[in-house]
């Protein structure tokens, strides 16, 4: 049994280096039909790491991998992550391919990991993003109930109980601008047990092992349950854009983007 993985980036999201080992290294075919069902989307001739500690985000929560590269220490990468996710006991298996047939890792080996900055620094803002527009929800219309979140890039968007209209929609551009503007600090704490705070959402991502819940606030002005990234504060986001208000089985969806894109 391969014991679990230690989320490094909970509790310090900077970083987008570490040294850490290797806890073992395998063929897809080999995993178990559990981990091979989160590893539906890359090819069969993959390889799945996985590390005494990790600084890559696993999919979840609305929040997409982290992607990057694993390489021996001192030496260039040989390893190319493309998709890492967490098993249901804690193990974060990240997917990819080694850049040469003739690499490998071995138990206990060293090796430095990498993740891709400028592809984090958007996923964080998009994630922030959403929050900020669930705080702007909330302080508009606190009866409206939050039933979904979606941080992925072109998809981004939160939805909630209820009808919201076009008419809305410079309504909380207002608010999340002045939010953005108010440069308030994400601030990130631990609570013991899975107390029930927030609407529930990314509660799942924010639990540790030992039973406590991460919980993300804005300012101190809200509390939510969450495992994502987040930039310092709110001004780092950039601009959100409310994109567009669309209604479906009395469900509306809310979708935003972040400019500048990646790109920047
Ligand atoms: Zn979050």
């Amino acid at each position: 049994m391969v014991p679990r993985t230690e989320a490094v980036y909970l509790n310090d999201a900077t970083l987008r280096t570490l040294t850490t080992e290797v806890l073992s290294s395998q063929p897809i075919p080999s995993l178990s039909e559990e981990e091979k069902s989160l590893a539906k989307s890359v090819p069969a001739e993959y390889n799945a790491i996985t590390m005494h500690r990790t600084i890559f985000y696993a999919q979840g929560g609305g929040q997409p991998s982290d992607t990057g590269a694993i390489g021996p220490v001192d030496q260039d990468p040989t390893f190319e992550v493309s998709l890492v996710r967490k098993t249901p006991d804690g193990r974060f298996l990240h997917f990819g391919k080694f850049l040469h047939a003739a690499s490998s890792f071995v138990a206990g080996q060293p090796v430095v990991q990498k993740v891709d900055d400028s592809k984090r620094n958007y996923h964080s803002r998009l994630h922030t993003a959403g929050h900020i527009v669930g705080l702007a929800m909330q302080l508009l219309m606190p009866d409206k109930k939050k039933v979904k979140a979606n941080h992925f890039p072109r998809e981004a968007s939160m939805e909630y109980e209820g009808l919201l209209y076009n008419e809305h929609k410079p309504i909380i551009q207002e608010k999340v601008d002045e939010l953005v503007r108010l440069d308030l600090p994400i601030l990130i704490s631990w609570l013991q047990g899975a107390t029930q705070v927030g609407d529930g959402e990314g509660a799942e991502e924010g639990r540790s092992h030992d039973g406590r819940t991460r919980i993300a606030s804005i300012g101190g002005l809200d509390h939510n349950p969450c495992g994502g990234t987040h930039v310092a504060k709110t001004s780092l986001v950039g601009s959100i854009i409310i994109r567009k208000i669309s209604r479906q089985k009395g469900i509306s969806r809310v979708a935003y983007d972040v400019s500048p894109g990646i790109e920047a």
